[in-house]
């Protein structure tokens, strides 16, 4: 059996690694080293000059880092992955490969609210331009292409709306057009969708939620062709240096291993609790891409396996009542970041996407009563129960 033909379940615990190399150690070992040394002053040029492999200096490459590059290279079905210090180093290093000064980049209408601030940052000192569009037709996507634009950047589900965008429409008119197109996987990990194979160009992870799925490490991935893989890391990767950690790396080998088992399970939780929420008095709306009467139902059941974890939903009320509900839970923790073990809920209108201005929110679909809840590994019994109280606390409150 060849490596690459192994299970996505498999895959996730051994590939890239082989204890053989390293003293017959069952578990990865940490090379928590910055640097490594060489036989020779020649040896050491020819490694600089690229005549000879091997390691130079842990910015550039560690064994650690290359284990879980290799693995999720494999897991995304691309051709090589690049580890980051965070998602955002991830984010800014695609963007700022791909463009340059004067260039123009069409985004998704919806992004991460730090990915938002990224493009004004761009615009602001290199007028990289931007244009937001909903994607959900061929004309809405070509409308705001223009002969410089550099890129496309699509996030889908959007955090924190949950709409979905059709990767292969957008991959159609791309394509016509030679246009490179990114997509931010972080709210499906490799579990559930691979753009790759849809036909995008890079897959972009904050391995700081269910990649890492222990809420102990801040870390991002890239992942595509190996030319285009190489000329970050021998530019934004190398030069401004947004390298992960090994010990960091380390962790997300270990997290992982059980990827696979944690999301079935964050994805059956969100099935029982988005049907708990769906049906309460005290919710206007609900958005989750495995609602069947939702509109983009039909986009969920071609690209991703399984509707994933994240759940938003809108409280009746406003801002006070949804601060109300959040500061009542008690098992539910209050906390932006999301895919851990923990479900977490966060206020995106004064949390995530403060950063975005309110009229910009509100095109985005962002208002101050949606909360976003990224459900946990807890027994759904529990959750629903700490739900329960909190809605009932706060319809004391409206009574008094
Ligand atoms: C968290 C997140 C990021 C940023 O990742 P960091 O690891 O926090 O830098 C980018 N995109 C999405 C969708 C995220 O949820």
């Amino acid at each position: 059996m060849t490596k690459g033909k192994r299970k996505f379940e498999t895959a996730v615990i051994h590939h890239g690694y082989s204890s053989e190399n390293h003293s017959d150690s069952l578990a990865p070992p940490l090379y928590q080293t910055s640097t490594f040394t060489f036989d020779s002053a020649e040896q050491g040029a020819r490694r600089f000059a690229g005549e000879e492999e091997g390691y130079i200096y842990s910015r550039l490459s560690n064994p650690t880092v290359n284990m879980l590059e290799e693995r999720l290279a494999l897991l995304e079905r691309g051709e090589k992955a690049l580890a980051f210090s965070s998602g955002m180093a991830a984010v800014s290093a695609v963007l700022l490969t791909l463009t340059k000064a004067s260039d123009h980049i069409v985004c998704s209408q919806g992004v991460y609210g730090c990915t938002f601030g990224l493009l004004q940052m761009m615009e602001e000192k290199y007028n990289i331009t931007h244009d937001f569009s909903n994607m959900s037709t061929r004309e809405e996507i070509e409308s705001v292409i223009q002969p410089n634009t550099a890129c496309i950047y699509v996030e889908t589900p959007i955090n924190p709306t949950m709409k979905l965008i059709d990767l292969s429409l957008i991959v159609e008119v791309a394509k016509e057009r030679g246009i490179p197109v990114i997509v931010d996987n972080t709210f499906c990990s490799p579990y559930l969708q691979n753009p790759l194979e849809i036909g995008c160009d890079i897959v972009v992870h904050s391995a700081t939620k269910y990649i890492g799925g222990h809420g102990d490490v801040i870390a991002g991935i890239l992942v595509g062709k190996t030319d285009r893989m190489i000329d970050i890391q021998s530019t934004t990767q190398k030069d401004i240096g947004g390298v992960i950690s090994p010990f960091d790396a380390w962790l997300l080998l270990r997290g992982l291993k059980t990827l696979p088992i944690r999301m079935d399970r964050h994805c059956e939780n969100a099935e029982v609790i988005f049907a708990y929420l769906k049906s309460h008095p005290l919710v206007e709306q609900v958005y989750y891409p495995g609602d069947p009467d939702s509109e983009d139902y039909s986009i969920m059941k071609a690209q991703m396996r399984k509707a994933g974890g994240l759940i938003s939903f809108e409280i009746k009320g406003g801002k006070e009542t949804a601060q109300q509900f959040m500061n009542s839970l008690k098992l539910i923790k209050i906390a932006v970041s999301l895919g851990d073990a923990e479900s977490l809920i966060q206020h995106p209108a004064t949390m995530t996407h403060a950063v975005v201005p309110s009229e910009e929110r509100e095109k985005m679909g962002i208002s101050d009563r949606l909360l976003r809840l990224s459900v946990g590994l807890e027994a759904t019994d529990d959750i629903i129960n700490d739900l329960d109280r909190a809605f009932s606390t706060v319809l004391t409150m409206q009574e008094c």
